[in-house]
């Protein structure tokens, strides 16, 4: 894998990646931040990542347990990452952020993280929700 560039929409915070499976790794969740949130992440092990500008410009939320890292832009408030509570050595980064990569993919696996795999003892890949979309009918 190829090391992609990254930044915020402002542009102050920049950062290298390289991921671990490229855009095969594409996942949303339904927990409650995450669902809020809307981004489509992708992982990286936590030290693939290097920051090459505007670090400090990074600010961190956490709730809940507190074990998952939250960082965002405190500029223009973009997502740019998270180090994750099922897997501290890892990261999700936000697909958006990272140069000539769209988040509009056809499908993307959404992981049950209302039912995290830390609060049930259940493998990360048994969580997979699969949503189909359906037509409004309200
Ligand atoms: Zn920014």
């Amino acid at each position: 894998m190829t090391a992609m560039r990254g930044s915020c929409h402002c542009g102050t915070v920049q950062f290298t990646v390289t991921l671990s499976d490229g855009i095969a790794s594409a996942r949303r969740c339904d927990c409650s931040l995450c669902a809020r949130r809307g981004a489509v992440a992708v992982s990286a092990a936590k030290d693939d990542i290097t920051y090459t500008a505007g670090r400090e410009n990074l600010t961190l939320y956490q709730f809940n347990t507190k074990v998952a890292e939250h960082y965002f832009c405190k500029t223009c408030g973009i997502y740019t990452h998270h180090r994750r509570r099922s897997n501290p050595d890892e990261v999700g980064v936000n697909l958006a952020c990272l140069e000539g990569q769209t988040p509009f993919l056809a499908e993307v696996l959404v992981h049950d993280g209302q039912n995290h795999p830390n609060d049930t003892g259940k493998d990360l890949d048994a969580g997979i929700l699969r949503f189909t979309p359906t037509k409004d009918t309200s």
